[in-house]
């Protein structure tokens, strides 16, 4: 379509040209031509008049005397001139005295003095007529008549000629014009083909060959190599920003998707080598703790080390943020991987020098194995989804971990989403209890408090212990509501059974890190006494170790201690179980610690365990704190605890978590009992 286009620019480049030959040598020629023969007739007009004025006064006596013999005798001297047809002598009157040669004419055909020249053209004749003057009269008139037919062949054949050079000129000027044709249409066809072609391969790497001709063809062939150049960096740096991470200058992680594809294509049949995706354990903190610019530095000495202690046909690639992935095309068994991993876990054994500071790295990682499974990998999707659970797992573990991918991993994911389902919804319609379990006093022997317990039946399942849905609440961002509600519950119960005149006890309530994060924590606590009008002395939060790790520790500092001031007590759970740096618990205002059940159980049957739980307790109150012992479930282990001068004990030995009818029983049951062996 477009060539067809372009190739009727040429023809009609060439067809206008001969056109304007054509037109321009035939009217300068014709112009010519009609001027020629004016010049000629007149020439002929003379030449005639002057033979009839010599004839005129050759008859003027003929005439006076109007003797026709005369008169007849003069006309033969006409008779001899050439192409003369008619000569005749006329009297005053009209009346013909003499006459020769042919007598009837078409008038159409004269040719008559005041004629347009071009009517010449179509006229055979030319007519003369002068005054026969004799004695100062007019004595008649003598005419002649003489044939131009000759003449007019002649214009007619020139113009034929001119004609015909007319066209042969045309003709020349439209093979001389083919160059210029060529010149003007050789590029546009060129470049035509080549946009087709651009069009249809979508590549963008052709060129147009250089001309240098400084017209606009010349200048057009340049432009458009030099926009075809432009396309193609530019197109380069596009594929280098979408296949490439910036900071440390390895394929992204839609780079290493396109690989790994590739990569399972070419070997659906033999599907081998392995996936693993390695995290930088703490990175987080560690890009909080000093600059991002630190951080960056961090991620790019990474990469180079990784890069470093990876064979050449590994394809590594950052993931996201401090996540690094490998395709290992070789490695098909469990013992490759890890000693390729083992390699790269190595290169960080140094510590990692960034400036000044020396940072220590490890790596975590999760791996997926595409060779040997059950029902091997066809996409990549699923291979990166469960290298991401691999990965997570071995995070949940300790730092360094190797973990490879277990089906067992995507049914928990599977079973979390269901679980997690269900809880969304008991939250919203507010569909938990609290249980609660007395803490009994060893030195005053008596219920001193109890711990809030919040409890969960699934309308399937039945009771899921809080061990399970705690974790996942705050895996799906629910903790912080359910935390609000057992806070106002809690706290609720407390002042009705103080209403009711029950003992002042302290009410116990666990707080999750997500609940102290989120925003207005303090508000939430003080609206709960006031609401409820329970005297902040009453109630305990009870927190874990582990909301003092990562970058939030100031900001948990200040809620803690802005609580402490109101006169909240502060208790610290599960001691023991975490990381249970005493460093810290000095600086915190906390009034207990609860020593966890893992110490407790079995102490007094075991001298090992005795000795430890007994340093503990002796560390404890050397800080100036209280312990309450979690987990008696013996009348000898409540014995030793009280031997080792614990201050309170909770667990099943005394009473288990109850719904609140029950719990205040059993705690009245209890006072009565101790208060009877008391007395
Ligand atoms: P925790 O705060 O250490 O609570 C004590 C846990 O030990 C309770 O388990 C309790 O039933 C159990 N326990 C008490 N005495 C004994 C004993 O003698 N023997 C044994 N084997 N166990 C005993 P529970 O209710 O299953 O709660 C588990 C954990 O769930 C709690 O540990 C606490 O960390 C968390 N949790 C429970 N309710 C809440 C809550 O309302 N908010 C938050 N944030 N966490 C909660
Ligand atoms: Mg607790
Ligand atoms: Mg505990």
């Amino acid at each position: 379509m477009l060539l067809r286009h372009h190739q009727g620019i040429g023809h009609r480049i060439a067809r206008l040209l001969a056109l304007a030959i054509f037109f321009a040598v035939l009217t300068s020629a014709l112009v010519q031509t009609v001027l020629q023969a004016n010049r000629e007739v007149e020439n002929r007009r003379h030449s005639m008049e002057a033979t009839a004025f010599a004839m005129a006064s050759a008859a003027g006596d003929a005439v006076a005397e109007a003797n026709a013999s005369k008169a007849t005798a003069a006309l033969t001297a006409v008779a001899r001139i050439p192409d003369i047809l008619m000569a005749n002598i006329q009297l005053p009157d009209g009346s013909t005295l003499a006459t020769m040669g042919q007598t009837a004419f078409l008038a159409d055909d004269v040719f008559l003095k005041g004629d347009s020249s071009t009517s010449m053209l179509f006229k055979g004749l030319l007519l003369v007529s002068v005054d026969i003057v004799k004695g100062g009269a007019v004595r008649g008139k003598f005419s002649m008549l003489a044939d131009i037919s000759n003449l007019r062949r002649q214009i007619m054949l020139t113009i034929l000629t001119t004609f015909a050079a007319a066209l042969l000129a045309a003709c020349a000027g439209m093979a001389a014009s083919r160059p210029l044709q060529r010149r003007i249409v050789g590029p546009l066809t060129e470049l035509t083909q080549t946009i087709q072609d651009i069009r249809s391969s979508r590549s963008y790497a052709a060129k147009l060959q250089d001309d240098n001709t400084p017209d606009e063809a010349g200048i057009l062939v340049k432009a458009f190599n030099g926009l075809m150049s432009d396309i193609q960096s530019r197109d380069a740096a596009l594929q280098n920003l979408a296949y490439n991470d910036p900071l440390t200058g390895l394929s992204n992680r839609l780079s290493f998707q396109r690989s790994l594809n590739e990569w399972m294509d070419n070997r659906l049949s033999v599907s081998a080598g392995a996936v693993a995706l390695l995290n930088i354990h703490g990175f987080r903190a560690m890009n909080d703790a000093f600059s991002h610019s630190i951080g960056d530095a961090l991620l790019m000495t990474v990469a180079a080390t990784i890069k470093s202690a990876v064979r050449e046909d590994v394809t590594l690639a950052r993931y996201g943020g401090d996540e690094f992935a490998l395709l290992l095309r070789n490695e098909d068994s469990t013992a490759d991987v890890e000693m390729a991993l083992a390699r790269v876990q190595a290169a960080f054994f140094k510590p990692v020098q960034i400036g000044e500071l020396e940072l220590h790295v490890s790596l975590t990682a999760g791996v997926v194995l595409l060779v040997g499974q059950v029902t091997p990998y066809t996409s990549s999707d699923e291979v990166l989804r469960h290298v991401d659970l691999a990965l997570a797992d071995a995070k949940s573990q300790v730092a360094g971990r190797l973990q490879f991918f277990r089906p067992e991993l995507a049914d928990t994911v599977q079973q979390d989403t269901a679980l997690g389902q269900a809880l969304r919804q008991a939250t919203k319609d507010g569909a938990f209890q609290l249980h609660f379990q007395a803490q009994f006093d060893l030195r005053a022997n008596h219920v001193s408090g109890f711990e809030a317990l919040v409890r969960w039946r699934h309308p399937v399942q039945g009771p899921i212990s809080p061990a399970v849905f705690i974790p996942l609440a705050e895996r799906i961002g629910l903790m912080s509501m359910i935390g609000d509600w057992v806070l106002a519950e809690g706290c609720k119960q407390a002042a009705t059974w103080r209403r009711q005149g029950l003992p002042e006890r302290i009410m116990s309530i666990n707080v999750s890190p997500a609940q102290i994060l989120a925003a207005g924590f303090v508000e939430k606590v003080r609206a709960a006494l006031r609401k409820s009008g329970l005297p902040p002395q009453l109630l305990c939060l009870e927190l874990t170790e582990s909301m003092f790790l990562g970058a939030n520790y100031a900001e948990t500092v200040i809620v803690l201690e802005t609580l402490a001031n109101d006169g909240v007590v502060l208790a610290l759970d599960d001691f023991g179980t975490g990381y249970s740096s005493l460093g810290y618990l000095s600086k915190l205002p906390f009034h207990t610690i609860k020593i966890d059940r893992a110490f407790v159980s079995g102490a007094d049957q075991n001298q090992r365990k005795q000795g430890m739980l007994k340093s503990i307790i002796d560390m404890v109150h050397a800080l100036g704190l209280a312990v309450v012992a979690e987990g008696a479930e013996t009348a000898g282990e409540v014995a030793l605890l009280q031997r080792l001068n614990v201050e309170k004990v909770q667990g099943y030995a005394l009473a288990r978590p109850l719904p609140p009818d029950a719990a205040i029983t059993r705690a009245n049951e209890i006072d009565m009992r101790y208060q009877s062996l008391s007395a």
